[in-house]
Formats: C-alpha cells, structure tokens, sequence
C-alpha cells in the first residue's frame, strides 16, 4: 500500500474541534487492518538497525503507534502524559498553545543515563507538542534520535521550528 493511499484513508474533518481547524482524524486509518498493518511496517522498518534503547509515545493518539513500535523493536515503551496521570515523580513541561497553555508529565526515572529514544506521535502542526516533549526527555537523561508522525502539516512550518532534530513522516499535507 503507497503512503498515497494511507494518505486517503485519512479523514478529514472540518471545523473540528473549533471552527477553521481541518482535523486529521486517523481513527479511519488504524480501523482498516492492512493499513495499520502498512503504517507500522514502514516505522518499524525505519527504527530497526537505529540502537534505539526507548520508543517515546505523546498521549494519547502516540500511544497507538508507540507500543507496537516498541514492541516490533525488542525495546520499552515511554509515556509522555498529560499532568496527574504518572503515579511517581516526574519532570513537567507547561508550553504554549495558540489559545492558553498545556502541560506535560514524564517520569524522573523513565530512562537509563544517555538512552537513544525516537518520539512518536500522530501529528505534526505547530511543533509545539513534540517540542515540549523533547525538553523532558533531555531532563530525563534521554538523549532524543529523531521525531516521527504519522502525519505532517507541513503549511504550518513545524519542521523548521524542530531544527535541528531529525523528522521522520509518513503521510504530509
Ligand atoms: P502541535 O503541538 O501544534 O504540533 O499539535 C500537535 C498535537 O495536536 C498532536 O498531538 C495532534 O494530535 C494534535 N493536532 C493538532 N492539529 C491537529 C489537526 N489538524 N488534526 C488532528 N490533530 C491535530
């Protein structure tokens, strides 16, 4: 299956969540086995042969491709969560939206000192997500390989703004 036909079963929905946001909704994209199955071959065909010791998800839709990625590579798994969630220590992160603000948790002790980890999450926007979560897994000791998506927008200019980390996607619009 060509990442064009990925990129058709993607779903897009207007005015989702507020008016003017064109959501990607990917739930189109994992509900058809063959390109699930399609998507995480092609991850775990990047991310075999890096010496990745962690697979980095962002709650919650990295979550979805995180553990089987993690799970394909013979590697653990970390969350990056929203605040309250972890149940021991953690680092936290508040970062900027376009409206407001938002935080992020990990845990003190997700990684051993100098762990390579890839992070995964489904989207690219605004590079604001990701970038925050770089900030905690460098607290954590992790030292952060590449970044991936399922999806980029690329109009909104987040891979410039991720600079000097490399980007891996699958699907851009
Ligand atoms: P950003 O921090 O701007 O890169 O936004 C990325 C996060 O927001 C990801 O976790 C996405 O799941 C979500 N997101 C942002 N824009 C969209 C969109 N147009 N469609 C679906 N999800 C989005």
């Amino acid at each position: 299956m060509a990442n064009i036909e990925l990129a058709s079963l993607v779903r897009n929905v207007p005015d989702f969540p507020l008016p003017g946001i064109q959501f990607k909704d990917i739930t189109t994209l994992i509900g058809n086995g063959p390109a699930f199955s399609e998507v995480m071959r092609l991850l775990i065909e990047h991310y075999r042969g890096m010496q990745l010791d962690a697979i980095v998800g962002i709650e919650s839709r990295g979550f979805i491709f995180s553990a089987p990625l993690a799970l394909a590579l013979g590697i653990g798994m970390v969350p990056v969560r929203k605040p309250g969630k972890l149940p021991a220590d953690t680092y936290q992160i508040e970062y900027a939206l376009e409206y407001g603000t938002n935080k992020l948790e990990i845990h003190r002790d997700a990684f051993a000192p100098g762990a390579r980890v890839a992070v995964i999450d489904d989207l690219l926007a605004t590079g604001g997500t990701i970038s925050a979560a770089t900030h905690l897994i460098e607290q954590a000791g992790g030292v952060v390989v590449e970044l991936a998506f399922v999806i980029e927008l690329n109009f909104l200019g987040g891979r410039a703004k991720l600079a000097p980390y490399p980007i891996f996607s699958l699907i851009q619009y």
